[in-house]
């Protein structure tokens, strides 16, 4: 089987092998955004709520630069943001 994770592609032909190689991604990488069809995942929950905020909802960075655009948009990034408890 091979890596599911976006650039890494490792080939493995046994399974075990496999699970801990997914594991280490899943572990060095806590937060992932809920997007469907995305698989964008971070170690910093803050950089998925910046991501859902970039990518996903077409908005600057930050709430103040929203403000200061006048921008008004209510939904809530942090929706997007799934957490991997056991890997806290
Ligand atoms: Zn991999
Ligand atoms: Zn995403």
């Amino acid at each position: 089987m091979v890596c599911p994770e976006p650039g890494c592609g490792k080939y493995f032909d046994q399974m075990s092998r496999y699970k801990r190689h997914i594991n280490y991604h899943y572990k060095i990488k806590p937060y992932r955004c809920r997007y469907p069809g995305c698989s964008y995942a971070s170690t910093e929950s803050c950089n998925v709520v910046s991501h859902v905020r970039i990518r996903h909802f077409r908005l600057p960075k930050s709430k103040e630069k929203q403000r200061e655009l006048e921008i008004v948009d209510d939904r809530d990034p942090k929706q997007y943001v799934e957490t991997v408890r056991e890997l806290l």
